[in-house]
């Protein structure tokens, strides 16, 4: 739920028209929550990415302690 910036009538987050006044709702819920969608998403998938390349390199580096110890 957000707040109607011209009547301050509670609506949809997601509604494009305010159902009190019937006005055009700028769009900046629309982009604001698509942003905060892939923001979010994408530190996740870096955080992934950055997490297998560390858990790669340690194994790798792990393993090759191991092949020079023998
Ligand atoms: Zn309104």
């Amino acid at each position: 739920m957000q707040t109607c910036p011209y009547c301050k009538e509670k609506i949809y987050s997601n509604a494009l028209v305010c159902r009190y006044c019937k006005r055009d709702l700028p769009d900046m819920a629309t982009i604001e929550g698509r942003s905060n969608n892939w923001i979010p998403a994408l530190i996740a998938s870096a955080l992934i990415v950055t997490g297998t390349a560390f858990f790669a390199y340690g194994f790798f580096k792990e393993r090759q302690d191991w092949l020079d110890r023998e």
